[in-house]
């Protein structure tokens, strides 16, 4: 399933891999993650969706509601959660490409307060528009040239 990225020790709550990206919440998974999944079981509803179960041996209706409730905790799946939901299509060009020539972006940037693991913040683009937008967002946050000294006054 979702690989699970190394914490650093204990007490850590967030995993940040290159880049400054979040890759896991590990405690929280370990903890409120644990409690959903074990009271779902035991209420057999699908703990992503809230779905009937058959039985109480998972706490998923589906491979797609298992990706999604880890997505909420871990960034490898929330990818791949993603991408389904966006049906392998590129949201700025809207060409259709296979899973690995996708990648998933934060449509507001971890380092502008955009939440990292909250699927309403997570899209689906090609390679290209990536890195067009990758660009545009390096070249908006530049510092701006100096302004030219003002006028002297009137
Ligand atoms: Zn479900
Ligand atoms: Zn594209």
């Amino acid at each position: 399933m979702s690989r699970r990225a190394r914490g650093s020790g204990s007490g850590v709550k967030v995993t940040v891999g290159p880049g400054g990206r979040v890759l896991a919440l590990s405690s929280a998974w370990a903890e409120d993650g644990a409690e959903r999944r074990r009271r779902a079981r035991l209420e057999q509803r699908c703990v992503e969706c809230g779905r009937q179960l058959p039985s109480r041996r998972t706490p998923y209706c589906s491979k797609l509601c298992q990706y999604k409730f880890h997505g909420h905790y871990f960034w490898d799946a929330a990818r791949i959660y993603v991408k389904r939901r966006d049906r392998y299509t590129c949201r700025g060009c809207g060409e259709r490409r296979r899973s690995r020539e996708l990648e998933v972006d934060h449509i507001v940037e971890i380092a502008q307060g955009g939440a990292a693991l909250e699927y309403g913040n997570l899209q689906t683009l090609c390679r290209a528009c990536h890195a067009a937008k990758t660009r545009a967002f390096r070249i908006a946050r530049r510092p701006a040239v100096p302004a030219a000294p003002p006028a002297a006054a009137f």
